[in-house]
């Protein structure tokens, strides 16, 4: 635990809230043309086949959609048992007699059944994958009939977390089943740099990374909480599952996040570090004290010093080396919990400090003119090695600048202009906010 050099986080429900809310609907007018259910159902039509198809499901994707349906008011009809399917990684099929083969799930799932995604479903899906929100599509009788915008917002104490973790140099990795797209804004949001993402991650593929990078040496340690995690969490050398997910990442994880909360990644870290240096100090002191203490008892030192130790003193030494080495382990009761936010106030403070001592040792030399010829030399010397960036530690002054001078949209920020978003051929929703339905969750 103390030698975790790489954690690597899973999105969805450890970073994210995950209590995902349904945001957006939009419905291909072209392929729902003359069919009388769509005609009956109105606007309520993609979330009642997607509800219908979820109904069964434990994912907080599912979850969102049913709880949507059941905030309209929606009548989902049960299914019978065996028409449900349920793939990792890809959403939902049901085989209903009355309603058709609907498909709910990411493209991989539309792909994997040969159902054609075209350009317009495409776009529709991009829009909303750039405003961070997993976009999910509905399929029925291998046709997309539209498509779901399901938003979930990331933890309040997650950016700093992170922050906190790679100040002790640790480097920090976001796997997630979810599309790049959808990723990329979530990483942006958390000041993660985007080499630092594995989108698009099926179950075994967590595991891939994770073996992947413990092959490169690392100490890895993987912290997630669904079901899908669990492969991962078992082949981490420290898995971490968060208390609110999964019972079965709690089996599969060596330590479990009670108060699920981020923050305590960080904490149990940090501890662990700090009790194996204070296992270090001891052994060196008992060692040291031994070393020269028992030949002393013995007297083996007399012939040159004249001087020895009395039985009765040695004994009183060897009781005091104990004490010493109690005492010293106590100190650790001193430890206090380090708060992330300090954590990351003083990584970004040695960023901005490590900037101007820069800035003023350039300037007697020319100032930013030497500062664009290093850089110039630096792209150069990049553009030889072909190596991207990227490679450069996370903790690096480049892995900071990345978040320092990123704007960190807020979820709200990102929130869309319903009539801007019109697309010629489907209509678009936007789900108002619900205070009320919010409590009841
Ligand atoms: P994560 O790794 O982010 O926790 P998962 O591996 O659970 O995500 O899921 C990856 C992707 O698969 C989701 O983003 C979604 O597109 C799709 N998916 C998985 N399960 C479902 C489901 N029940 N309904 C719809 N889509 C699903
Ligand atoms: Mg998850």
């Amino acid at each position: 635990m103390p030698s975790v050099d790489t954690v690597v986080f899973d999105k969805t429900g450890t970073l994210t809230e995950g209590k995902p809310k349904v945001t957006d609907e939009i419905q291909f007018i072209g392929a729902t043309e003359g069919d009388a259910l769509a005609a009956r159902m109105g606007g309520d039509y993609i979330l009642f086949l997607a509800a219908l198809a979820e109904q069964h499901s434990g994912h907080p994707l599912a979850m969102a959609i049913v709880q949507e349906a059941g905030r309209r008011g929606l009548v989902i009809p049960m299914q019978p048992e065996g028409a449900y399917s349920e793939e990792l990684g890809r959403g939902v099929t049901c085989d209903s007699p009355e309603y058709g083969l609907i498909r709910v799930g990411n493209r991989a799932n539309m792909q994997s059944a040969g159902i054609d995604i075209g350009v317009s479903e495409d776009a529709a899906l991009n829009d909303l994958e750039v405003r961070g929100k997993t976009a999910v599509c509905v399929s029925r009788n291998h046709r997309i009939v539209g498509v779901l915008g399901i938003a979930d917002s990331v933890k309040p104490d997650a950016a700093e977390s992170l922050l906190a973790l790679r100040g002790m140099s640790i480097d920090v990795w976001m796997v997630t089943g979810d599309h790049r797209t959808t990723a990329e804004s979530v990483a942006e949001e958390l000041g993660l740099p985007r080499d630092r993402i594995v989108a698009s991650a099926m179950p075994g593929d967590k595991v891939a990374k994770v073996r992947e990078l413990q092959d490169l040496g690392r100490v890895v340690a993987v912290v997630g909480d669904g079901i899908n995690d669990s492969p991962a969490l078992a082949q981490a050398d420290l898995g971490i599952a968060v208390g609110a997910g999964s019972h079965i990442a709690a089996e599969a994880a060596d330590m479990v996040l009670i108060r699920n909360q981020l923050a305590d990644v960080y904490m149990a870290l940090h501890l662990a570090r700090m009790v194996f240096h204070r296992i270090k100090i001891n052994f060196i002191w008992a060692s040291i004290y031994n070393v020269v203490a028992i030949p002393f008892a013995a007297g083996i030192w007399y012939p040159w010093t004249h001087m020895f130790l009395p039985p009765q003193y040695a004994a009183l030494a060897m009781a005091l080396s104990s004490v010493s080495v109690v005492v010293s382990s106590m100190l650790l009761r001193l430890y206090k919990r380090p708060s992330p936010r300090d954590v990351a106030d003083r990584e970004e403070a040695a960023f901005r400090s490590m900037k101007s001592k820069k800035r003023a040792l350039l300037k007697p030399l020319g100032g930013n003119r030497v500062n664009e010829s290093i850089r110039s030399t630096a792209v150069a010397v990049k553009q030889s090695l072909q190596q991207p960036f990227g490679s450069v530690s996370p903790s690096s002054s480049l892995g900071r600048a990345a978040i320092q001078l990123s704007p960190m949209p807020g979820s709200k920020a990102q929130s869309n202009g319903p009539g801007s978003r019109k697309a010629p051929d489907y209509t678009y929703g936007e789900i108002p906010e619900n205070d009320e339905f919010d409590n009841l969750l």
